[in-house]
């Protein structure tokens, strides 16, 4: 039997033969092994056929407040809140039945650990079975994770509350631009005999203002409604989706005279609305970036072994390497309102759907020599 590091466990036939060899290794081993275990920063509990601790090291002790004395023998349950100890002997007893690799104890990595004094905690912990004398084992090695559990959590609601304000500032502004925008036209139509032509350039100036700060609202809108998005996805069928991106992009293919070449595409597992998004930015960029060329793109799939790899070839002004990273930041414009309108949030937004799809995108592009951008989607694991 395994003691509670009371006393060094004992020695198998084999150890101690090795040790009788005259080399000292198993016993050398041995006492260093059980420094290491007392030592050990983690949490280690060992539990026998019956559940109950055969080894609970001083680590242990301080995790759940409870002597080694104390704990030696007891059920493993006892360091479990109430309300999950059917499921955990269930874990448990399912572990033994197949012996697997040592693995994480629940699909989210965190259990819920019980102190003596009541107080619950989330633990981190991976376990592993072994055999001695025709006995199993269990070792459980355990990790008290509240800190960095509460840190994550403040971490969330402080993402939450800034989305809500992106939200909420982005939406209810738009409405008082609109009102700007509109007075300004009224002013112009009701007094136009009036005003000299220096006053009407310059509500012209305050109206393509108002109406550039009304396609940022609505871009920071878009970027703030990605995170808000629930993870839901579907079966997505690509092709459909990028027809839809063409739709509503329409206007600016008839205008440019584009010519979209699109290769079979896959059904992936996706938000939908966030990949019509994702195609639609950057064909608009395809089209947008093109200067006097007709702009001519072309866009493919390919399999790989962990998912799917898009590329959107254009023929466009290109982009200089040094850029390459940071045109998907938010805001990052390499071009003035003059030469190319825009808000410099259509890549953030692409890049922040892609990630959300847990995949990555780039590009490859030289100035004049067009440009490719590539985005992955992961499979999704079966659940
Ligand atoms: P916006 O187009 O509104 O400026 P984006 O975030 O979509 O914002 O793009 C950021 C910058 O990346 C653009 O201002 C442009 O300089 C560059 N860019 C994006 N797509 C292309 C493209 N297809 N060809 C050349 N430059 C591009």
């Amino acid at each position: 039997m395994i003691p509670g590091l009371a006393t060094p466990p004992q020695r198998s036939a084999a150890e101690s033969a090795e040790s009788a060899s005259g080399q000292g290794a198993a016993a050398i081993g041995e006492s260093l092994l059980h420094r290491i275990v007392e030592t050990a920063t983690d949490a280690i509990v060992v539990i026998g056929d019956d559940q109950r601790v055969v080894l609970f090291n001083a680590a242990a002790e301080a995790m759940f407040g409870r002597s080694r004395q104390s704990a030696l023998g007891a059920l493993i349950t006892e360091f479990v809140p109430q309300r999950f100890r059917a499921a955990h002997v269930g874990h448990v007893r399912q572990f033994g039945e197949n012996p697997q690799q040592p693995r994480m104890m629940s699909p989210e990595r965190l259990i819920v650990g019980l102190r003596s004094n009541g107080e619950e905690f989330p633990v981190e912990a991976s376990i592993s079975a072994s055999e001695e004398d025709g006995r199993k084992f269990h070792t459980a090695i355990l990790r008290d994770v509240t800190e960095r559990e509460r840190t994550r959590a403040a971490l969330v609601q402080s993402n939450m509350d800034l989305q809500q304000f992106a939200f909420a500032a982005s939406h209810d502004m738009r409405s008082p631009l609109r009102s700007i925008s509109g007075f300004l036209r009224l002013l112009e139509t009701r007094h136009i005999a009036a005003l000299e032509p220096a006053a009407t350039e310059l509500i012209n100036r305050c109206v393509a203002a108002v109406n550039q700060l009304d396609r940022l609202t609505e871009d920071l809108l878009c970027f703030a409604r990605i995170d808000a998005a629930s993870d839901a996805a579907t079966d997505v069928d690509c092709n459909t989706a990028l027809a839809d991106s063409l739709h509503l992009l329409a206007h600016s293919v008839t205008q440019a005279h584009a010519q979209i070449h699109v290769g079979i595409l896959p059904v992936v597992s996706a938000n939908r609305l966030h990949l019509v998004r994702l195609f639609q930015n950057l064909l608009d960029n395809g089209i947008k970036y093109c200067k006097d060329r007709r702009p001519e793109i072309r866009i493919e799939a390919a399999r790989r072994d962990d998912g799917w790899v898009f590329s959107l070839a254009d023929n466009g002004i290109g982009i200089d390497k040094r850029y390459h990273q940071q045109i998907f930041e938010t805001f990052k414009r390499l071009h003035t309102q003059q030469e190319y309108p825009g808000t410099g949030i259509g890549l953030a937004v692409c890049r922040r759907i892609v990630e959300r799809l847990g995949g990555a995108i780039w590009v490859d592009s030289d100035p004049g020599q067009g440009s490719t951008f590539h985005f992955t989607v992961p499979d999704r694991p079966a659940r």
